[in-house]
């Protein structure tokens, strides 16, 4: 936080006191672009999995989760299997180039 305060400082070369409401939102406004950009990354990512028997980029994804049965505030949930299922030959595999 500190870091990108002097950023702002340093690209608007602003003297004197700052707007903090102006700090909050460019650096919400920055991190929702990054968070936009990993989801369109992870997309494509995805898009390009083909399935190991015939190649076919057609798929299903299929994600089993599971969550701790509170409901409200201390509500958590989880993934517990995540797989593709191809639409060509029905192979079902798992996303091996995942982070
Ligand atoms: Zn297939």
């Amino acid at each position: 936080m500190l870091a990108h305060i002097n950023e702002v400082f340093k690209n608007k070369k602003i003297e004197g006191e700052l707007n903090m409401k102006e700090i909050m939102l460019d650096f919400q406004e920055k991190n929702e672009k990054k968070l936009a950009e990993d989801k369109k990354n992870e997309e494509a990512r995805i898009n390009k999995i083909q399935c190991p028997s015939c190649k076919s980029n057609d798929k299903e994804h299929i994600v089993k989760g599971d969550n701790n049965g509170i409901f409200g505030p201390g509500y958590r949930s989880w993934i517990i299997e995540e797989y593709y299922v191809c639409q060509s030959c029905g192979t079902m595999f798992k996303d091996l180039t995942k982070a």
